[in-house]
């Protein structure tokens, strides 16, 4: 078989990173792949350990990187996927939409920065300046969320010196990997918010969706070129 038969034959499972900045900015990072076999995330050292690991691709914008598994081919692979339940009310429609039948996992940022809620407001400030975000989601110690915090909580602080746990808000916005970029932007548009918090299914934050991720995708599939 060549090469490229093999590749097309081996199911691709999204990596993603978790960065995770506590104190006064010590960073740790979590790579992690959810294995259909075992139904639950794993880290990236498990993987690897395992006999039916076959590597790591990188996507050519170089966004994006994936498992290849020789445990299940792409077809078996779609149809292990979990369900998802309806996060909101929907009249019928009679045709899926592209929006519905594309997973946010496609379209999320698959490296998170996540910060601890022992996190020095300096440290916070200089995160989110270095990193360009306007915001970062708050976890705890096993990766999953318990909060958010941006930029407006820094400016309403107005320099007092503190921690992220006085100044965040502790309440996010989830949505598994699977669910669509419909019900991602009618949770948005519902919840008042520009950005979703995307979780595996044991809870641990390992994407993020923005309300720019949709637009961009919509102006991608109508043949825009749009900043990747
Ligand atoms: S390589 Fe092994 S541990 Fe990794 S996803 Fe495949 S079956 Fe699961």
């Amino acid at each position: 078989m060549s090469e490229r038969m093999l590749l097309e034959n081996l199911a691709r499972l999204p990596l993603s990173v978790r960065r995770v900045y506590a104190g006064e900015g010590e960073l740790t990072s979590a790579a992690e792949v959810y294995c259909q076999p075992r139904e639950r995330s794993l880290g990236l050292e498990a993987c690897e350990g395992c006999a039916d690991y076959a590597g790591l691709v990188l996507e050519l914008d170089g966004q994006r990187k994936y498992v290849l598994c020789h445990r299940l081919n792409p077809e078996t692979a779609r149809g292990l996927r979990p369900a998802v339940s309806p996060i909101a009310r929907r009249l019928p429609v009679d045709h899926p939409s592209p929006g519905d039948r594309t997973p946010v996992s496609q379209i999320m940022t698959a490296d998170v920065v996540c910060v601890r809620e022992d996190l020095s407001l300096t440290a916070l400030t200089t995160l989110l300046l270095e990193r360009n975000v306007s915001g970062a989601p708050v976890v705890d110690a096993d990766g999953r969320p318990i909060g958010v915090v941006s930029k407006s909580d820094l400016l309403r602080r107005d320099g007092v010196p503190g921690c992220v746990a006085e100044v965040m808000t502790p309440m996010s916005f989830v949505l598994h990997p699977e669910a669509s970029v419909s019900q991602a932007a009618a949770l948005m548009a519902f919840e008042g918010v520009h950005r979703l918090l995307v979780v595996s299914d044991d809870g641990k934050v390992i994407g993020l969706v923005s309300s720019l991720d949709v637009m961009r995708w919509l102006g991608r599939l109508d043949g825009y070129l749009t900043p990747a």
